[in-house]
């Protein structure tokens, strides 16, 4: 299988190693693969008797057809151990009626991002080698929390392979902030930066076009990689779970092989929810999927009127990892439904105008598979608690958006398949706004707020953020934007 972008599908296909090297296509757009591998009702039967490792090295072998089966067994096998998921990787826990929870946070850092960025270093190390790059790859990554912390864990330690962070000094959480700068490895290196996220991401981005600099690097053998979510290196693993869910589902008798179920997803980068959308071109029986957005509504208002308008006020959120006015992975759905010269198009109109609209035929084939819904933050605190007094079910506040836009969808439509919600991030990971929902009072301080939300719900903190507090902090370097590339060329000389 060959990956092409989504802007010009008539140029020759890169091999799988090559696109995860590279991140994004020459012309800027996103890879997509030039066919979707099938996935058969026997397939399902045999995946369905095997662990997440196997089912995970599987699938990801029908899409990275350039690594053998083997080399994914043995990456799937170190990322998802018992030692990063303890318990398993993507338990399927019922919550209430046909509604069920897709536990996707139970890797390193707590977030669902662990479930990519625990396989994809591995996958890039592999790419590396299979295109006889003798270089080290710095990894560069601006983050607003979650992303930063995952990326760090992920490539801690692995070989030809360094990675520095960048974060707004006072726009990331206390627990995310600790997180980070307790960060342990020989490769890793954390930053924060005068300003907030826009202006980390900008010097980021910046240092990225900079051919001068790239020059510097690459005379002490580096040169730049990305982490972000464009990646097919971060795509790919994504598409496991869903295909897990559903053999899952199967297991424990709540359908048979063939019947249909539905999926929802907290969506922030249109990255998870995506990575469902191919499952389902692959044969997977899902029904709808449910896009849900907290009051940063772009998605919702796209998907009910076709046309995507940026042009809108920007609200911080209870659900910070769902703030977001550019999805970029919606590119590849549009490349699905509306062909890469379309996608072109309306990328331009994008970066032009901050909007553009698809036809009615493209809107028509959208609405088959997806449906868009929001909570606001009243709604997804009354989530938290609802939930909580009546199925002692202890959502984040993402997962609490992703609830309430799934019981909506049910409400609307009186479809009661199956539905497999995404939980995407450890309540605790955003323990003082999980208190404040259930108890309507505010924590006395936001790392207290680990300890008594656990005695108040009288759950357990999950182990990537038990005893933070006492842990040794390694980084407390703080940098203006303008100095960001120094402190990386002072980094690789070290
Ligand atoms: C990143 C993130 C999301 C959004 O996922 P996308 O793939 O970007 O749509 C949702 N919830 C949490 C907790 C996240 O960290």
């Amino acid at each position: 299988m060959n990956y092409q972008s989504t802007r010009d599908a008539k140029k020759i296909g890169y091999s799988a190693a090559q696109v995860i090297k590279q991140g994004l296509a020459d012309d800027g757009g996103l890879f997509v693969p030039d066919s979707i591998p099938e996935i058969t009702k026997a397939d399902i039967d045999a995946l369905a008797k095997q662990d997440y490792i196997h089912r995970a090295a599987d699938i990801m072998s029908r899409f990275l057809t350039d690594y053998t089966y083997e080399e994914l067994l043995e990456d799937c096998s170190n990322a998802y151990s018992e030692t990063s998921f303890p318990g398993g990787a993507a338990p399927l826990v019922p919550v209430c009626d046909n509604l069920y929870s897709l536990e996707l946070w139970h890797g390193p850092t707590a977030a669902f991002k662990d479930m990519a960025l625990q396989l994809m270093p591995r996958l890039l190390v592999r790419a590396l080698r299979k295109t006889g790059e003798e270089r080290t790859a710095l990894i560069l990554v601006a983050t607003s929390g979650d992303t930063g912390k995952a990326a760090l864990e992920g490539y801690r330690d692995v070989d030809g392979v360094k990675i520095m962070v960048f974060y707004p000094v006072d726009g990331v959480s206390r627990v995310q902030k600790l997180q980070m700068a307790t960060q342990e490895g020989n490769n890793v290196n954390v930053c924060a930066i005068e300003g907030n996220f826009d202006d980390a991401q900008t010097g980021v981005k910046k240092i990225f076009s900079d051919r001068e600099f790239a020059e510097k690097l690459n005379e002490k053998g580096v040169f730049l990689s990305s982490a972000n979510s464009i990646n097919l290196g971060r795509l790919a693993p994504q598409i496991v779970y869903y295909v897990s869910a559903y053999c899952d589902l199967i297991n424990a008798g709540k359908l048979k092989n063939g019947e249909t179920f539905n999926v929802c997803v907290p969506t922030g980068n249109f990255g998870n929810i995506f990575a469902a959308y191919i499952a389902k071109l692959m044969g997977l029986p899902i029904g709808k999927l449910i896009c849900a957005s907290n009051v940063n509504n772009i998605l919702t208002d796209f998907l009910k009127t076709g046309t995507y308008d940026r042009n809108r006020k920007f609200h911080l959120t209870m659900s910070p990892s769902m703030d977001i006015l550019i999805s970029s992975n919606l590119e590849r759905l549009l490349y699905f439904v509306a062909g890469s010269e379309n996608t072109a198009k309306y990328m331009k109109e994008l970066s032009d105008n901050g909007c553009y609209a698809v036809s009615a035929e493209e809107k028509a084939e959208i609405d088959k598979n997806f449906v868009g819904y929001y909570a606001d933050e009243k709604a997804t605190a009354e989530c938290i608690k609802e939930d909580f007094l009546k199925y002692g079910y202890l959502h984040d506040t993402h997962t609490a958006v992703a609830f309430c836009a799934a019981k909506d969808y049910v409400k609307d439509t009186g479809d009661t398949a199956p539905m497999v919600i995404d939980s995407t991030a450890s309540p605790y990971k955003f323990a003082a706004d999980v208190y404040e929902s259930l108890s309507g009072e505010k924590p006395s301080e936001a790392l207290a707020a680990l300890d008594e939300l656990s005695s108040k719900t009288n759950t357990e903190i999950p182990y990537p953020l038990r005893g933070i507090a006492d842990r040794k902090v390694n980084f407390t370097k703080v940098v203006k934007v303008c100095e960001m590339p120094d402190s990386v060329l002072e980094y690789i000389s070290k």
